[in-house]
């Protein structure tokens, strides 16, 4: 799959449920409407989804949300879809999750053969973690950060950057992470969808943390091409630390991924509304004929940049991050 730029699509992010047990500030609003579940495809529905994908070329997937470890058989899904990782297919199965369900799935994770994950996670304390997830329990994520760890998996933490919530305390969560043979990566705040907070108000540039790393740490800009918006960096005492600046850093040129909704909508931009429905071609014919060229005309669709921009006040995209998984 390459698209009218030149860019090779071979990472498919699939938002397996736009629900979630938390509803984090940033993310969407308290009282969240939820798509009616009759919309959601079945787990064989989203399985022929992604397998499609793999055959057309994909090699990297990830599994997000919402929240992915809240739809209900999740394993049967990754179980699925493992046999791609043991064909060679695919060379990595991995997902996002806010932890909340990880001790109890790190386990069968690992055994199925996800070998990396990343866990949100904005804050060590328990009352601004609270605060900034609306009533999620931060002892438990951190069980479940243990459990993945125990079970051989490597952890990501991602967090992102909130000018009242964290910014002062982003540097003991970066020190908290290295000592944990663990990888932070911190994220600007996207206008995506409404919620009750000015997002503005809410809003980082990285710039801003990055020099904070730099009075702590000399940095040491580590080249790693992973064809999305991260920048690493290694500080000297060898701890990593990405930085996802959409705002700040255009980084479209190398873009190397497409998003797929629980309903089957395929997003070909996070920052743009441009998409395209695969649940017509799916459930229109019982070979995956119709499916293939679906994508293969979405692709041809690609916009070359996103639309992200703090200069309106309006969202970029109406959509919330829960709906495509960031
Ligand atoms: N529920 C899972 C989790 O929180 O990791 C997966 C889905 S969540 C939408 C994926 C990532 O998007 C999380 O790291 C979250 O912090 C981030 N996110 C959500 N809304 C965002 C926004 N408006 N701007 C930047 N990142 C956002
Ligand atoms: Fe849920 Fe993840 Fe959004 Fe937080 S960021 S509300 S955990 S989907």
């Amino acid at each position: 799959m390459i698209d009218p730029f030149g860019r090779t699509i071979t990472y498919l992010r699939l938002s397996v449920t736009d629900r979630c047990d938390l509803r984090c500030t940033y993310c969407m609003p308290e009282r969240m409407t939820f798509l009616p579940r009759a919309d959601l495809l079945s787990l064989k529905e989203l399985d022929r989804l992604a397998s499609a994908f793999v055959r057309l070329g994909v090699r990297k997937l990830r599994l997000t949300g919402g929240e992915p470890l809240v739809r209900r058989d999740i394993l049967w899904l990754v179980e699925r879809l493992s046999r791609h990782l043991r064909s060679n297919a695919l060379d990595e199965l991995t997902l996002t999750t806010n932890g909340s369900r990880l001790e109890q799935l790190a386990q069968p994770l690992a055994a199925l053969g996800v070998k990396r994950i990343n866990v949100s996670l904005d804050s060590l304390d328990a009352a601004t973690y609270a605060r900034i997830t609306r009533g999620g329990d931060l002892a438990k994520a951190i069980r479940g950060i243990d459990a993945a760890q125990a079970a051989g998996i490597a952890i990501k933490i991602n967090a992102v950057a909130l000018r009242h919530d964290n910014l002062d305390t982003l540097i003991d969560l970066a020190e908290w992470t290295h000592r944990r043979d663990a990888e932070l990566s911190v994220i600007e705040v996207m206008p995506m969808g409404t919620v009750e907070a000015d997002r503005l108000d809410q809003y980082v540039p990285l710039t801003e943390v990055r020099a904070r790393f730099a009075e702590r740490w000399t940095l040491t800009d580590l080249v790693r091409s992973t064809g999305g918006p991260a920048r690493y960096v290694r500080t000297d005492e060898g701890g990593t630390i990405g930085f996802i600046t959409p705002l700040t850093h255009n980084f479209c040129g190398g873009c190397n991924r497409v998003r797929l909704t629980c309903t089957g909508q395929l997003h070909l931009c996070l920052g743009r509304d441009a998409d395209a429905d695969l649940r017509a071609p799916l459930r229109a014919c019982g070979d995956d004929r119709l499916v293939d060229a679906a994508i293969m005309a979405a692709i041809e669709r690609k916009p070359e940049r996103h639309a992200f921009d703090y200069g309106s006040a309006a969202p970029a995209v109406a959509r919330h991050m829960s709906r495509t998984g960031g």
